[in-house]
């Protein structure tokens, strides 16, 4: 699977967060993929601002970190979190999105023979 070809994959969500935080302090940002797009999409989406780079995954994917996660994996802005932390985990994603391991939700690929049956 070729991480420039961006895969649009849907899923079926079960279970539920056990707050570890895992997901606020390692993430990507779809569609960027040099430090300067980043800070493009963080001129133009003030959301983005509270993300950082903190390096680049084995498929030299950026890897960010936001800074409002707690030393106990919760939220700082719960209340406040942009809608694409509400979302997630969302029930489409992009390539190279995955749960991390240890998440407390799972995820199912559903083809079109699911929805058929
Ligand atoms: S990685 Fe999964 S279990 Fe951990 S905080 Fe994120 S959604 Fe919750
Ligand atoms: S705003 Fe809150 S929920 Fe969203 S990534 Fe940051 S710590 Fe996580």
């Amino acid at each position: 699977m070729s991480h420039f070809v961006p895969q649009r994959m849907k899923y079926e969500i079960t279970g539920a967060c056990h707050k570890c935080g895992k997901c606020c302090r390692y993430l990507y940002c779809r569609d960027v993929d040099t430090e300067n797009e980043f800070k493009i999409m963080q001129f133009l989406y003030p959301s983005y601002r509270r993300f950082s780079i903190i390096g680049k995954d084995e498929d030299n994917n950026l890897v960010l970190a936001c800074k409002y996660v707690t030393d106990d994996g919760l939220c700082s802005v719960y209340k406040k979190r942009p809608s694409f932390c509400r979302r997630y985990p969302a029930k489409r994603i992009n390539y190279p999105g995955k749960l991390h391991e240890g998440c407390g939700y799972k995820v199912e690929q559903k083809n079109f023979q699911d929805y058929l049956n």
